[in-house]
Order: structure tokens, then sequence, then C-alpha cells
């Protein structure tokens, strides 16, 4: 078993170490994870400049056998150079995360944690993809260990056998997070991100922060918001093909022409 683990908070976040010491006893692990926090970077690329990687020392994993390599892009970055050359063979699974904060709705969009389990997925491999729903790390081992119980049980339920999918797991920061029920949800929707915030710089010119993200605007029954408003953990299987199949007789109608 050969497992690639990546995330978007880059490599010192205790989200990645405590995942890979979760993973710990499954096979071989290798992580390749961005050197600078990247999150919200979603699908990106880096195309205008070559990637360095470079083998790095983190807290929290003294005396275990997994190397941690930084490279100095994306989280699609480091899952593409990972699978097409510097790994040397293609993992069994790809795993992302753990994420500082929820990662549901539209989040899955701009999500860098869900883009990096998504290139694994894009290369065929069967990927997961874990948040946390709160930001700060809270019953962060805990939110391993179900991490780790959800790795164990798609593994034994053949699922790998069957070829790559993708799932988007948010977890509650809770203590009892493993044993708390699970839902397989849909997406939920958000409002609109709040509007930007416009600052001077100390140059007196005008910048910009991006705003918040929005609060859950669909986050009814079988949805991811629902699932963890209720502590429960959320799965949601995703898929990549973005066609709104519904509509395109509709518009074959309007604008289509043999
Ligand atoms: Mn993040």
């Amino acid at each position: 078993m050969r497992i690639l683990i990546a995330n978007d908070d880059g490599y010192l976040a205790p989200g990645i170490a405590a995942l890979v010491r979760a993973c710990e006893g499954l096979g071989h692990i290798d992580v390749y994870a961005p050197e600078q926090n990247a999150s919200g970077t979603s699908n990106a690329l880096t195309l205008t400049r070559p990637l360095s990687i470079f083998q790095a020392r983190v807290e929290g994993m003294e005396g275990r056998d997994v190397r941690f390599n930084v490279v100095n892009g994306t989280p699609s970055d480091c899952v593409h150079v990972a699978l097409t050359g510097v790994l040397g063979h293609k993992p069994d699974l790809v795993l992302s995360g753990i994420n500082n904060g929820a990662n549901m709705g539209d989040d899955t969009l701009y999500s860098g944690t869900v883009a990096a389990a998504m290139e694994g997925y894009l290369f065929g491999v069967p990927a997961i993809a874990f948040s946390q729903a709160d930001k700060g790390w809270g019953e962060l081992e805990a939110a391993a260990a179900a991490a780790r119980a959800i790795v164990d049980e798609v593994l034994a339920s053949g699922a790998v056998q069957r070829g790559p999918f993708l799932l988007n797991v948010n977890l509650p920061n809770r203590a009892d997070v493993v044993s708390r029920p699970r839902l397989v949800t849909r997406l939920g929707r958000r409002h609109a991100s709040e509007p930007v915030i416009r600052q001077t710089n100390p140059r007196g010119d005008p910048i910009y922060w991006i705003g918040p993200a929005g609060d859950a605007r669909e986050a009814g029954e079988g949805t991811d918001f629902h699932a963890v408003a209720q502590g429960h953990v959320s799965i949601t299987p995703l898929q990549v093909d973005l066609t709104d199949h519904a509509a395109r007789s509709d518009w074959a109608a309007r604008l289509a022409r043999a």
C-alpha cells in the first residue's frame, strides 16, 4: 500500500502531521506539501516558473520514517509533480488535509485541500480530502483518528479496487468525532462572499482584502452543512464533470446550429 499525502495549509500545518501519524502502519507514505499556506488556490498549477522541492524535518514527526517533501507551489503542483515523475510510482491512494476549517458547499470549488485530492483523482488515483469543520485545530488528534478510521473502512470496502473516486470529508471538532454518526451528503450552497474590504497601504494606494465566505444558504437535510451542524461527519462523493446536463437540451434549442 502506497499513500501520497498533501495539503493546502503548508507543510508546517499541524493537520498534515496529524494525518501522517494517523496513517502510520497502512503502508509506505510519501508527503508532498506546499511551502506556504496555499488555502483558496483551487486547482491552480504553477506554469510561469519552475518548481523546487526540498526535504524538511517537521515537528511531531521525530523518530518516524516519513520524509516531508516541500514544494514551492500550489497543492495541485505538489500532487502533480509527485504523480508525473518525482514519486516514481502510482500510489494506491491520495489523501489531503487535514484542513484548518470546513470545505463544504461552494468551498469545494476554491479549496486547495479538495484540489490536491482532485489532482490525484484526475490521474486515476482514489482520493480523499479531510477538513475540520472549525478553524484552530481543536480536537485535531481525534479528527486524525476519525480520518484513519474512514480510510480503513474505505480500504476494507474494496472501493479502491473498483476504480478512482473522490471523497470530501468534513469532521466536526469534537473529542468523540470517531464515534459520531457519518452521513453521506451532497454539497450545500453558501451565500455570496462578504464584500471586498478596502484599506489604504502605507504609500496611500488602495488595497483590497477578499472578504470572508458567506454563511450557509442551502443547508437543508442531506447537505454537508446540515450534517456538520448536527455534529455528524459529512462524507460527500464528488465528481469533476461541471456540465449542466439538465440544461443542455434547453441551450441546444436556443443556440445549437447544424
Ligand atoms: Mn487550508
